[in-house]
């Protein structure tokens, strides 16, 4: 079977792990801090948060920036459903805006609209979350000006993108963003088996996630809102959770972070190569933006409604991994339940019917990228 994603684990990782396994940390350790480091560095900013997951660094940044009863978070509905659900674990309410058809992104446009209406009806988002679907940035310099322009907290869910570009800024560093989270998960760009981070210019920001990343505990005195009981002494001075990182997840994460270009430039070629082994099949192929440089953590075609299921199912058959990113999450059962239904965002829907993710990762080899579009021909000439 050739999966859809996998993992790239080399000497120097393995070497990595086992010299965190015979260190004197195992957590909260050296390793996490030289992580972080990397993750910074790569997002242009200068604070980064390892995590546990992407899930508890969407919850820690929603936590963070105050999102509770009362209000509401907007993303999109083509996502993974961590997207959305950091939001009901605030206690807020969820909302969502529908997709650009081409890039797969929250639609600007779509998003002023239901802007301009929310600000009439008086229940504007406090929490914006574009996605960087594939690894395609969103259109962030639209999305940033309607930020400006209403005051919601933007929170980019970049799970997909670490070490894509935005008009030469690495993803991480948009100037109206509060928060950015990455994902480390294996089919992930670089992966420490599961983890997350949440990176930020604003200092005040770093610190009050460090602090709900370990259950609000801290041994700053100038954080303590007393003095200090003496050597052994912390104060709970927020409500956190454990969401901490192990340093032999950190250290895997670090080694890996040394070939995120060479990762990103290697899917770079594989996707050229499909755009062109595809051009003359009934597929759309993904769309590429001037203004921006995609990591590609995901190469998604798309076919006719009709035709998807039977193909999907074909390549499977002929051990060819492909998946589909994503259900839209307004038609999950517990976001139905909540008032949402079909038709809702017709953009998000019909990218799901006619969606297929083909297998793209770094050790994918050209035979077997062969043997993908071989299988794909047979199946839509059938
Ligand atoms: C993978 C993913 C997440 C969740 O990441 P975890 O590290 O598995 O918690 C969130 N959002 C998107 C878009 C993802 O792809």
């Amino acid at each position: 079977m050739i999966p859809y994603g996998r993992q790239d684990i080399t000497d120097a990782d393995l070497e990595a792990v086992r010299a965190v396994l015979l260190s004197d940390y195992l957590t909260t350790g050296p390793a996490v801090d030289a992580f972080e480091a990397k993750i910074a560095a790569a997002a242009g900013v200068a604070h980064a948060i390892a995590m546990n997951s992407a899930t508890s660094a969407l919850h820690v940044a929603c936590a963070t920036l105050g999102l509770g009863p009362g209000d509401t978070l907007w993303t999109q509905p083509n996502t993974f459903v961590a997207s959305a659900n950091c939001g009901l674990y605030c206690g807020a309410g969820v909302d969502f805006v529908d997709i650009d058809p081409r890039r797969f992104t929250m639609c600007p446009d779509a998003l002023a609209e239901k802007l301009e209406r929310a600000e009439m009806e008086g229940r504007l988002p406090k929490v914006v979350v574009p996605v960087h679907m594939c690894g395609q940035p969103a259109d962030m310099d639209a999305i940033g000006a309607l930020k400006r322009r209403y005051g919601f907290h933007l929170i980019e869910d970049a799970s997909h993108a670490i070490g894509a570009e935005h008009k030469g800024r690495p993803v991480g560093s948009e100037p109206d963003t509060d928060v950015t989270v990455f994902s480390f998960h294996p089919v992930k760009i670089v992966t420490s088996g599961e983890g997350g981070a949440a990176v930020t210019r604003n200092p005040d920001l770093a610190a009050r996630m460090a602090l709900l990343r370990a259950h609000g505990i801290t041994r700053d005195p100038a954080r303590m809102t007393s003095e200090s009981d003496g050597p052994w002494y912390y104060q709970q001075v927020d409500l956190g959770w454990n969401y901490r990182i192990t340093d032999i997840h950190a250290a895997l994460g670090a080694s890996q972070m040394d070939r995120l270009a060479q990762y990103v430039d290697r899917r770079h070629v594989l996707a050229r190569r499909y755009d062109t082994l595809l051009a003359d099949l009934p597929v759309e192929t993904p769309w590429r933006d001037p203004d921006s440089r995609s990591a590609f953590h995901l190469y998604v075609i798309r076919l006719d409604a009709g035709r998807r299921r039977p193909v999907f199912e074909a390549m499977r058959a002929a051990g060819i991994g492909v998946n589909v990113h994503y259900i839209p999450v307004h038609l999950q059962p517990w976001y139905r339940d909540m008032g949402f239904g079909p038709g809702d965002f017709p953009n998000s829907e019909s990218y799901y019917e006619e969606a297929i993710s083909i297998p793209l990762y770094p050790q994918l080899t050209e035979d077997e990228q062969d043997r993908v579009v071989r299988v794909l021909r047979r199946e839509l000439r059938a």
